[in-house]
């Protein structure tokens, strides 16, 4: 994008030359002086100053860099809605708010529905951009029934507020989908997963919703990756031990560089999440996840214990990765 940007620029200016070269001529040719005196047109080179031409009409704006805040706005919106647990009102509110945002920055967005284990499954899908490599960016939109793991046993059969643990990359996935350019050298999916976070639950299971999306999938994705629970005020990722080495390694060392010491390089979790249905189909697919979360499945998941900064340490990693480097993996190289 920064190539076709400068070259937007470079044409500007040619232009801008161009008319002035030709203005200059007017001035020392009587001719065009004389047909420019007997239309009744307007001139062709509106008369604005520069400074009106700076306040009227900025520059187009160069492609945004991804902002915690802007994100935590989107934690905010999710949290106040109430749990997002399957089947409520909330739950309801959140797709569409989720279509919503997706739409304002013209994202096409698409349902994709199933049924698993009984339940309705409604995953929330937005795609941009053709070619290769295909890369699917995902996040649960659901929160969890009952706070089985809240310190205080009265609470466990409350909800989970989930503003860490659904929100957060809810949120993340909304961010990029403002700052990520119309144009992109590969085809980007942000598919929002129902149903991750009700295992051990009776009748349900953990990613169904995920599970659903990757078992209708025709083809394979060059690569996937999650994020969760990846608000945390005090952010620690480390490595997802299933996840692919090599898309790991890659993600950590573009953090590093840019200074986000949020990522850790060093492996800690195995972690069953919405990349395992990937990992199980061949595909490349890693998870973001930071699991040292005091609050993890207790009634206090909420809006206070997450923070713009590790909000934008994750989005600003993935927007580097989508949009300054080649994405491209070995796996789809050969
Ligand atoms: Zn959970």
């Amino acid at each position: 994008m920064k190539v076709r940007w400068h070259f937007a620029c470079l044409s500007v200016v040619l232009l801008l030359l161009l008319a002035a070269c030709q203005a200059n001529s007017s001035a020392s040719s009587p001719e065009p002086i004389t047909a420019l005196a007997t239309t009744s047109q307007p001139p062709a080179i509106p008369t604005v100053t520069p400074a009106e031409t700076a306040q009227l009409s900025p520059t187009p704006a160069l492609p945004a860099d991804f902002s915690g805040d802007v994100a935590y706005r989107h934690v905010l919106a999710q949290v106040e809605m109430g749990p997002r647990t399957p089947g409520s009102e909330a739950h309801n509110q959140v797709t569409e708010y989720i279509q919503a945002e997706l739409e304002a920055h013209e994202w096409p967005v698409e349902f994709h529905t199933a049924t698993m284990l009984g339940h309705p499954i409604r995953n929330v899908v937005a795609k941009r951009g053709e070619g290769s490599p295909w890369i699917i960016i995902g996040a649960h939109y659901d929160s969890r029934f009952f706070a089985d793991e809240d310190p205080d046993p009265s609470m466990r059969s409350e909800p989970v507020p989930g503003a860490n643990d659904g929100a957060s990359g809810v949120a993340v996935l909304l961010e990029l989908a403002r700052v990520l350019p119309a144009e992109l050298p590969a085809e980007i999916w942000l598919v929002f997963f129902d149903a991750e976070d009700q295992g051990r639950i009776e009748g349900w299971d953990w990613i169904l919703g995920s599970r659903a999306f990757a078992e209708s999938l025709e083809t394979e994705p060059d690569a996937v990756v999650i994020v969760d629970m990846i608000g945390d005020a005090d952010l620690n990722i480390y490595q997802e031990r299933n996840s692919d080495p090599e898309l790991t390694q890659q993600i950590w060392s573009i953090a590093q560089q840019a200074g986000y010491e949020q990522f850790i390089a060093e492996p800690k979790y195995s972690i069953l999440d919405d990349h395992t249905p990937f990992l199980e189909r061949g595909i490349t697919a890693i998870d973001i996840i930071d699991f040292d979360y005091p609050y993890w499945h207790t009634t206090a998941d909420t809006a206070d214990k997450v923070a713009p900064e590790s909000l934008e340490a994750v989005g600003r990693t993935l927007q580097i990765w989508l949009t300054e480097t080649d994405p491209r993996l070995a796996k789809s190289a050969d």
